[in-house]
């Protein structure tokens, strides 16, 4: 739907749609929309980095964008509280001040994270089916099923264009809290009218159906019904309605609930008082106090499901947790599956829990967990319901986005109103069409490293890669400039480049070598200083190296004062 030229007509409206991040990479959700000067931002979330990101923490998206316009930031709002779309709000509140809105358990996970960066702000609390405006976007949010409870779609409405955002979600007739999609709203919304649709793709390549929440209920039920020992369940902490359902088994089965892992018991504690978790009278103990519970009686629900070496399921795995003891006999589910990217460090731990004669139970050996996202046929349902004069495939990597482009055009939408972006590109839409800009605002990768927030750039992690790959070695030397008199070293000291005691031979031809280098390049030019030695060092050190080992560790000179 490109636009038509008409000269005549006055200056075109239009809403700006420009994602920040979460096109073309699972994670770090952030979408603009900018209409008549004013900006809504939807959900910013973080990314866990990649393997050749080393030492890097998280991964946040670039609020370059929203800095340059700051004045414009009218609000932001969140479709539910997962990381991927509420870990960077901390981030973002560090460097402007904006309001924000979302439902109740969105905004308390909210509001955990700010209390831990000693942050505060607005936070504006609404419900499914509330309808509210914020400056000239106009804006009802629709209940969404997905992994988390609380989550909602937003439909927005500008004089300029309507957009339906769905957020993450399934569809989920038997959700634990029967709470089901309002299917029925989002008919009437499809009938309304919308513009575009920017929709969940996570899960576009999977034919069907994702199954309900209610069967894991159904398998869970089995295996406690069964098991005779001590249960360990872990399963994200974010899914109240998991946790929910595996403590009304315990209960079901007379046995006593506790938690581990600080997230898993911030999360029960949040959605405890907010009134998303229910735990009988007397049906919790605290951790401390489980060891007086005869193992039969007992279900330890953790975090850890990933094989987060710091979780505390893998404490339990190698015998670093300080309250429970893993023994024989003991079962342990895992009641996720491996996020992409995470298999190795899960089947790290499922080993050593084998090792340990715990009876593990994994995804690839029941029905243990269900995926939060729509598989094909749901997403026919929400295009079907929908049907959006032009659609923009979001959340996913770049195969998802071309696979659900490919199930709106099987379902009859032209491909020229379908639109893919990258992040930073911006669609300008309207009731007429869009068209796409590229590369409007800056959309990097913010690396966060400890306190440090963007200082960690390509330099850094070439260094830290060179370093794990190959090492480091120090050359001491200690020389007088005036005189070229060498009065200490060179000494070769390395760390992780090869084993000292069996490289002797290596080490005391390099530390020749170093000798020969510093002499020769004294020699040539009696007037060489620090730096000329350090450069000669540098470079005929590493080509003499490498000959030898083919390996390229760092090298660093360090000179010693003559006293
Ligand atoms: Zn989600
Ligand atoms: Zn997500």
């Amino acid at each position: 739907m490109a636009f038509k030229n008409n000269k005549n007509r006055r200056a075109e409206e239009f809403l700006k749609i420009i994602p920040i991040g979460g096109l073309k990479e699972i994670g770090k959700n952030m979408t603009l929309l900018e209409y008549n000067g004013q900006i809504i931002i939807v959900d910013c979330g973080l990314s866990f980095p990649e393997d050749e990101m080393l030492g890097i923490d998280i991964v946040i998206p670039d609020f370059d964008y929203l800095i340059q316009n700051s004045e414009k930031i009218k609000g932001l709002i969140v479709t539910h509280g997962h990381e991927d779309h509420i870990g960077a709000i901390p981030y973002l509140l560090k460097e402007l001040s904006v309001e924000l809105y979302g439902t109740k358990l969105s905004l308390g996970l909210v509001s955990n994270k700010l209390k831990e960066h000693k942050l505060s702000c607005i936070a504006n609390v609404i419900e499914a089916g509330q309808k509210f405006s914020i400056g000239d976007f106009e804006i009802e949010a629709v209940r969404a099923t997905h992994s988390i409870a609380d989550a909602v779609s937003y439909y927005i409405k500008t004089p300029a264009a309507t957009v339906f955002h769905t957020g993450d979600f399934k569809i989920d007739f038997t959700p634990i809290d029967g709470d089901p999609m309002d299917l029925s709203r989002l008919a009437d919304i499809g009938r309304k009218g919308v513009d575009i649709m920017l929709a969940d793709s996570t899960n576009a390549l999977r034919p069907g159906f994702t199954k309900s929440e209610q069967l894991v209920g159904e398998t869970l039920d089995g295996i406690i019904r069964e098991a005779e020992s001590r249960i360990i369940i872990a399963t994200f902490s974010s899914n109240v309605h998991r946790v929910q359902k595996i403590v009304e088994l315990a209960v079901k089965y007379g046995r006593k609930v506790t938690v581990s892992g600080r997230s898993m018991e911030n999360v029960v504690r949040l959605a405890s008082e907010l009134g998303y978790l229910n735990i009988p009278e007397g049906a919790y103990v605290d951790l401390k106090k489980a060891k007086n519970i005869p193992d039969k009686e007992l279900v330890i629900i953790t975090t850890g499901s990933q094989g987060e070496p710091m979780a505390a399921l893998s404490r339990m795995a190698n015998d670093e947790h300080r309250n429970v003891k893993l023994k024989k006999g003991d079962m342990v589910i895992f009641s996720s599956t491996p996020v992409p990217g995470n298999e190795k460090t899960v089947s790290g731990v499922v080993n050593t829990l084998y090792e340990k004669g715990v009876k593990v139970i994994y995804h690839d050996i029941a029905d243990i967990h269900v995926s939060g996202h729509a598989c094909q046929e749901e997403l026919k349902i929400m295009h079907s319901l929908i049907k959006p004069k032009m659609f923009m495939p979001v959340h996913g990597e770049y195969r998802h986005l071309v696979k659900h482009s490919q199930i709106a055009e099987e379902l009859g939408m032209k491909n020229e109103n379908i639109f893919f972006l990258s992040n930073g590109d911006q669609l300008s839409v309207n009731k007429r069409g869009a068209k796409k800009f590229a590369n409007v605002a800056k959309a990097d990768d913010i690396l966060v490293d400890g306190l440090g927030v963007g200082d960690v750039g390509n330099a850094v992690l070439k260094e830290r890669k060179q370093l794990s790959e190959a090492g480091l070695m120090v050359i001491a030397v200690g020389f007088d400039p005036g005189t070229g008199y060498i009065f200490h070293g060179p000494e070769i000291i390395t760390k992780g480049f090869v084993y000292v005691k069996e490289n002797e031979k290596l080490l005391s031809e390099t530390r020749d070598k170093a000798l020969e280098i510093i002499e020769k390049t004294l020699m040539t030019n009696p007037r060489a200083d620090v730096n000329a030695v350090s450069n000669a060092l540098r470079e005929q050190l590493r080509s003499f190296i490498f000959l030898k080992t083919k390996r390229s560790p760092i090298i660093i000179p360090v000179f010693i004062d003559y006293e």
